[in-house]
Parts: C-alpha cells; sequence; structure tokens
C-alpha cells in the first residue's frame, strides 16, 4: 500500500499546503514563511541498526525514500543517491568516545556538498518530468555558493545566480563559483552577506518578477534540510551497536540548516541526548536560548568562521516551528515555543575567535587533529559543554562534532596558528590558476531587480 504523500505547510502558516516537489521547487513559501514537513516517518531501531553496514548512499536512499518516496521513482532516487554521495565520510576517534565527522571530502570540500548535490538532482528531475525550467537566486557566504555552483553546474533546465558578499569570501571559495560560467552566474555584492539575503529574498517577494521562475538553493529551501539529516543517522549507525545509546552533537552553526538536519532525524527517531549549538561571536541564538528574548545582530560580526557570520538565521523560524512557536520572518515572535523543551535538547554556546584560534592551536599539539575555524567552533562548544555539564561526562558519552570544511580552504589562517599550510584535497588543485567572471553591483535592490529582469 502507498502511503499518502507527506504535505509540507509553511512557519508563517498563511499558505495552502504543497508537495514535497512543489516546496523544492519553490522554495520561500509564498506567505513569506518557510516550509516543514508536517509529519515524518519513523526510522525503526532495527532499521537503523542494519543501516550499520550500508554506504553512506544506501543510508541516504533509505531515510530519503521514507520521506519522498511517494513522488519520486524508487530506481530514480537509488541512482540520484549514488551519483550524489560518492566521496568518503570519516569519522575520527579523538578521545574517549568523542569523534570528528568530517563532512569536508566533496567536491567543493564543505558539508554544503551534501545538500547542494542531492538538492540540484532532484530539482532536475521534477522539471525535467514536465519539461519546465527554473532559475536559482542564492545569497552565499562562500561555500553554499561554491557548493551549489558546483552541483548545479551543467543542468540542462536550471540557471544559477549567486550573490556573494565582495569582501567576506575567501579567494579559493570565490574561484570554486566564477570559474565555472555556463549557466552559473556570480554577482559580488558591496555588503555583507545578511545584505544578500536580504537582496534575495526582496526578489523573492516582488511581483515585477513573478514571470521568471525564481528559486532558492539557501537552506531555506526544504530540498536541503532532507539531505542534512542523513549524516546524523550515518555517524551513529557507524559508532554504537548500542540502540539505547544516546548521542550528542555538537554543531557549528550559522543560518541553522545543519542544525534543522539533526532535529528531523531526531523527529524519525534518531536516538539523540542533546544537540550542542556552536556559534562563533554571533551569538543571538545562544542569547535567545538563555533569555528567551530575541534580538538580532545587525550588522552580522566578521569572524573567522566567515560561514557562520550571520545575524539572523533564515531556519530560526523553522526552530522555533519545531518547538511549537512562530517566528516571522523579521525575528519577530508571533507565538512563543517551549522554551523548556529547547533548552532541554538543545546547549547553546557562542565561541570568541581567540578561542577558535587557540583550540586549533591545542588540539593540534594534543591530538594531532587538523581542524579549521567553523570545526573549531564545534569542538570548543563541545567542551564548554562538558565544563558546565560534569555529569554529563560520566559514562563517557558518544559525542560528535561536525567538521564542516577542508583545514586547506582557510590556509592563511592554519599559516598563522600553526606554521604550516594544509595540503589541498584533490578537488581543489589548480583552481588559483583558472580565470574568473563575475559581476560586481551596488547593494540595491533595483540594480539586482534589473539585471535579473534583461537577463532572464
Ligand atoms: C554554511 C556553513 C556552516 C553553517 O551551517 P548552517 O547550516 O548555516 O548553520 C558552518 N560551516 C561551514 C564551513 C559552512 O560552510
Amino acid at each position: 500500500m502507498r502511503r499518502k504523500p507527506i504535505k509540507y505547510y509553511s512557519t508563517n502558516l498563511k499558505s495552502p499546503e504543497v508537495t514535497f516537489s512543489e516546496a523544492l521547487l519553490k522554495g520561500l513559501a509564498p506567505d513569506g514563511g518557510l516550509y516543514l514537513p508536517s509529519s515524518l516517518p519513523l526510522i525503526s531501531p532495527s532499521e537503523l541498526m542494519s543501516f550499520t553496514c550500508k554506504e553512506y548512499h544506501e543510508i541516504a536512499f533509505n531515510i530519503l525514500n521514507k520521506i519522498i518516496g511517494n513522488e519520486i521513482d524508487k530506481e530514480e532516487l537509488l541512482k540520484l543517491c549514488a551519483e550524489s554521495y560518492n566521496f568518503e565520510v570519516p569519522l575520527e576517534k579523538v578521545l574517549d568516545r568523542k569523534y570528528i565527522m568530517r563532512l569536508d571530502h566533496g567536491p567543493t570540500a564543505s558539508f554544503k556538498d551534501f545538500a547542494a548535490r542531492m538538492m540540484s538532482r532532484l530539482m532536475q528531475y521534477f522539471l525535467s518530468i514536465n519539461n519546465q525550467h527554473l532559475t536559482i537566486l542564492t545569497a552565499t557566504s562562500g561555500d553554499t555558493g561554491s557548493a551549489v555552483a558546483n552541483a548545479f553546474y551543467g543542468l540542462n533546465n536550471i540557471n544559477v545566480i549567486i550573490l556573494f558578499p565582495v569582501n567576506e569570501v575567501s579567494l579559493m571559495q570565490r574561484k570554486q563559483m566564477t570559474s565555472l560560467q555556463n549557466n552559473i552566474t556570480v554577482i559580488a555584492i558591496d555588503g555583507k552577506f545578511d545584505d544578500c539575503q536580504r537582496l534575495v529574498k526582496m526578489a523573492f517577494l516582488d511581483p515585477a518578477l513573478s514571470d521568471i521562475s525564481l528559486s532558492s538553493a539557501n537552506s531555506i529551501n526544504i530540498g536541503r534540510l532532507l539531505p542534512q539529516s542523513v549524516y546524523y543517522f550515518y555517524a551513529y549507525s557507524k559508532l554504537t551497536t548500542n540502540i539505547m545509546e544516546k548521542v550528542i552533537f555538537s554543531v557549528p552553526s550559522g543560518n541553522f540548516g545543519n542544525l534543522m538536519g539533526g532535529l528531523i532525524a531526531k523527529k524519525m527517531g534518531l536516538p539523540v541526548k542533546q544537540f550542542i549549538i556552536s556559534t562563533n561571536e554571533n551569538n543571538e541564538v545562544p542569547e535567545y536560548l538563555r533569555t528567551g528574548n530575541y534580538n538580532l545582530i545587525n550588522p552580522s560580526r566578521n569572524c573567522i568562521s566567515s560561514a557562520m557570520n550571520v545575524g539572523h538565521p533564515s531556519n530560526l523560524a523553522r526552530i522555533v516551528a519545531y518547538y511549537e512557536g512562530i517566528m516571522d520572518e523579521s525575528g519577530n515572535i508571533i507565538k512563543t515555543p517551549d522554551l523548556l523543551k529547547m533548552r532541554e535538547d538543545l546547549f547553546a554556546v557562542s565561541v570568541t575567535d581567540e578561542e577558535t584560534r587557540s583550540t586549533i592551536e591545542e588540539v593540534y599539539r594534543k591530538y594531532n587533529l587538523l581542524l579549521e575555524p567553523h570545526g573549531a567552533v564545534a569542538w570548543r562548544g563541545m567542551r564548554e559543554y562538558f565544563a558546565l555539564n560534569i555529569n554529563s561526562m560520566l559514562g563517557k558519552p558518544l559525542c560528535i562534532s561536525l567538521e564542516t570544511a577542508h583545514p586547506a580552504k582557510f590556509p592563511v589562517e592554519i599559516r598563522q596558528i600553526l606554521n604550516f599550510e594544509p595540503p589541498l584535497p584533490a578537488s581543489l588543485v589548480g583552481l588559483e590558476q583558472k580565470p574568473e567572471h563575475y559581476f560586481p553591483m551596488d547593494n540595491s535592490y533595483g540594480l539586482l531587480k534589473d539585471f535579473i529582469l534583461k537577463n532572464y
């Protein structure tokens, strides 16, 4: 018997429910809210244990088939998973039962590959069925743009426009986006990441652009979040054979898409004791959890973990919805979520740049473990968690800290701290010699709108 397809609702509750493919192709709901599944299937303990001897792409198929299997041909989904996940996902033991999960072995060396590779293929699949075309408009603080450009490059039914803050992405991140061309257009905005994000949101809500089918590849797209639930299952099934054991994850967070993937996994039955939300000095969420008052940070603070320089996380509305509250896109709390439950599930900590640097230095010296700034924020967050929850350390619980980028993407920082440059992974070799193509643009919605109307 076929299950009924899962419907997706908007966090603002003012749009009709849609199917997965509609939510995927739309990105943002018409009422400005974010799509979330109205229900999720459960992964039973025996299924979870069966993952122990499965490969990553097989686990991805099992989970995604349960969530979206009604809308996509099984064989096709199997193929898309195998194509998307053709790289390693190393789990490195550091000490006791503390591990690092390296999510940096994809083609652009950031964890965003996990979402972008699957999302692009799912979009292409649904578009080609009806011979439709789509223009992806996305803002990036560096890694999204690289991963999206790489994942969508050369797809027939999709054009991509990427906005990045001109002074906030590294040379390597920029080259990964600007050296492709073809269906990938890149615009350097004279502003900050939050400005890019704001411009994208304005374009989506602008009736003058309604003839162009615009969609988003940012983590506002539900198509990015579902694939990000898979590695939480993967890590658990590879590191424990005791289904009673609960795991702790430390998640370096900016827009909170990664964390939402974890919360989706938890809702599907993954035994998670707690998520540690590790942010950099953009501490609006740790402060929110502590005080119950939400104050976004504008402009966002520049930290060395640059992909997390976010002063108002786009997925916060989803997290609030997960705990039965409502937050609008400006960050106003319309209905208070269950803060007690939130604090039970989520431990949030803000890490300074100084602490990030000293963590990189210390873990290298002590454990011969090379982390980049984002992964170091997560590791540091985990340390703070154990310092404040001494009882949690008893029995040495399984604890997994997420490393979200390859250290070679931060050569200047690593050299300053450790006196050497990490070797480039094969996927990044030769990048610096490639010619670049991008359009500089002032931070003005009028200019972006004209550009889109003229070119698409
Ligand atoms: C995007 C990114 C993050 C933050 O992930 P969110 O899902 O936005 O919280 C962390 N680390 C790296 C390297 C990233 O690229």
